[in-house]
């Protein structure tokens, strides 16, 4: 803020835009307003709540900034200040309060935020706006030198689906909710691949034709993925100058998309090159990628949207009608199957994920149904393991900020589940590091989906797995140290032993699901020998994790 006195004039309203609600379709735009003063704020808070990756806070700011640019030259009053003009203030509370006072507002209003740390930050804030707070508390916050009271109002990002009042309609706390329900209202409600009342195709879901492991002679055809070469050299300056700490390797050229113009590129390449193999492909792995084409073959027939969709540079239905349009016009190229497959993770899942997390915040946030309390170990930090699929994961995470559903779910996931780790280092290790990490999506898929922590709220069983089902779905195994068909030696594969420890522990707890009758009737063969072979083992890795 380095603006003189003189030059501040006052306005009637103060609207705050999250960094995450860069949502230039918002009612808010369609009519300018020359008493509203918009603030769009790089915080120190929103850096130090967990530590990032270096590339998610560079996204972030570089959307900010560039978002900030656009409602400018489209004739709004917007003030952009970054960590030098906030680094002053404590919170947002705080700069919020100068600000109110600098301008003398009579008015403050805000998008619902997605996080709820957000939301009660911003709630208790007007709490006290609404003359609720004393004399002494406003004077703490600094609003005591407001000249009239200020109003305030908040309201929705109308960027999701279905609408944050909506939620509590689908969705109740603690209630064991399943997203296949759920995911077939929201086509019927949004007449998405439908014909009438029945799905198109006759199928609701085609998750068996999705399941396809990539062969050597696919990965020739990986396309190559489209990045993005945005400068953040000036970010990195400001993050060295306010000593943020983050993960990662701080480069010059960002590859995420950081305006609408480069996400809907982005969509459009996906649409294009992607789509067509994106269902087949969607659980596959591959180290193979790599060495064989570059080091840039890793996201496979992804989108690489998730940070584009969570900053609501672009909206969930835009996404879905493209999509649904490249089918229609691909003249057979594109199968129902594979656009299916990919509506149902953005208007299935993605809503999904956010329903449970609101329904459910903030006790969600504490649960630890299987009480797993091991500590995170140090290698999920550098990538250096001997077992190739997590070192694979780790690597791609620690290099991209990116890692996709897969890799997420049931390589790093499924070890830490197996392993019991301590679902708040699980949270705060995917919070961290991935560029579309927010905590709305993160905690139910982390804590919920790949750690059954919220015993069952999320899923119907945990997604817990062996080396087989690597080995089933990638290449890893053949370029690693350790053995995939062994249980027991030096190198035999440790989630084999730790997988089987995992269910032999919890045993009480899904001993009587259906779902896993088979696996505990396969140990029941195992001879008593066998069993404690394998359980002896799983304990002397457990007490050694960090040497994997
Ligand atoms: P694609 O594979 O191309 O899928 C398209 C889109 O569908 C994604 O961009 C995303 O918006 C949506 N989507 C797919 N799966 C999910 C899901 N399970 N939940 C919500 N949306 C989904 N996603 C995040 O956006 N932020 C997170 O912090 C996050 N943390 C995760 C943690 C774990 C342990 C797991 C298992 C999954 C997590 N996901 C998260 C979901 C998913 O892995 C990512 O959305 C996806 O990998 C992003 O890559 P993409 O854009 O290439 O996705
Ligand atoms: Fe992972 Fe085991 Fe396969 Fe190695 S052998 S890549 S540790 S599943």
């Amino acid at each position: 803020m380095t603006k003189t006195d003189s030059e501040y004039k006052n306005y009637r309203e103060l609207r705050l835009i999250l960094g995450e609600q860069l949502n230039a379709g918002h009612s808010w735009y369609q009519t300018k307003d020359e008493s509203v003063l918009y603030v769009i704020a790089e915080l120190k808070q929103e850096q130090e709540y967990v530590v990032h990756h270096v590339q998610k806070i560079q996204s972030f700011f570089s959307a900010m900034n560039q978002f900030a640019d656009a409602l400018s030259k489209a004739g709004h009053n917007v003030l952009y200040l970054t960590l030098d003009d906030t680094s002053d203030y404590e919170n947002l509370p705080d700069l919020l309060a100068h600000l109110l006072t600098r301008y003398q507002c009579q008015q403050f209003s805000y998008q619902q935020p997605d996080e709820y740390r957000l939301a009660n930050q911003l709630a208790e804030f007007c709490t006290r706006l609404s003359g609720e707070a004393s004399q002494s508390e406003l004077s703490q916050l600094g609003l005591s030198k407001l000249s009239k009271k200020v109003t305030w109002q908040c309201v929705e990002t109308e960027h999701f689906c279905l609408s944050h009042a909506e939620l509590s309609q689908y969705f109740q706390a603690e209630k064991h909710h399943r997203m296949e329900a759920f995911y077939r209202k929201l086509r019927k409600r949004f007449n998405i691949l439908m014909l009438g009342d029945e799905p198109e195709g006759g199928q609701w879901n085609y998750d068996q034709d999705n399941r396809n492991k990539l062969k050597p002679s696919d990965i020739q055809d990986i396309p190559q993925p489209l990045l993005m070469s945005n400068d953040v050299s000036d970010i990195n300056e400001r993050l060295s100058r306010h000593g943020i700490k983050y993960l990662g390797e701080a480069q010059q050229q960002l590859i995420w998309p950081v305006n609408r113009q480069q996400a809907l590129s982005l969509l459009e390449f996906f649409c294009q090159h992607c789509l067509p193999f994106f269902g087949r492909f969607q659980d596959a792995m591959t180290c193979q990628a790599n060495d064989v084409l570059s080091d840039r073959q890793w996201s496979l027939y992804h989108s690489r949207l998730s940070f584009a969709l969570n900053s609501k540079m672009i909206s969930p239905h835009k996404v879905i009608d493209a999509a649904i349009n490249a089918y229609r016009a691909s003249n057979g190229e594109i199968s129902l199957a594979q656009v299916e497959g990919f509506v149902r993770q953005i208007l299935g899942w993605r809503e999904f994920v956010r329903g449970i997390y609101w329904a459910n915040m903030p006790n969600y946030h504490q649960l630890n149904a299987l009480k797993a309390e091991q500590a995170l170990p140090s290698w999920f930090w550098t990538a250096d393991t001997k077992m190739n699929c997590l070192h694979h994961a780790i690597k791609q995470s620690l290099d991209y900020a990116y890692a996709h559903h897969i890799q997420r779910l049931m390589v790093t996931g499924n070890f830490c589940m197996i392993a019991g780790i301590d679902p708040d280092e699980v949270d705060a290790w995917y919070l961290g590091i991935y560029v579309d990490a927010l905590e709305w999506v993160e905690l139910p898929n982390t804590r919920g989906m790949s750690q059954f922590a919220d015993g069952g709220i999320v899923g119907s069983k945990p997604y817990a797995a062996s080396g087989n089902y690597i080995d089933k779905m990638s290449d890893y195994c053949k370029h690693c140290h350790y053995k995939v068909k062994e249980k027991l030696g030096d190198n035999a594969c440790p989630l084999n032993s730790l997988y089987w420890d995992f269910m032999i522990r919890h045993r009480e707890k899904f001993g009587n699901n259906p779902r896993l009758a088979f696996t505990y009737r396969n140990w029941d063969k195992q001879s008593p020998q066998q069993q404690n072979a394998v359980l002896d083992k799983a304990q002397t890795l457990l007490q050694n994790l960090s040497s994997l």
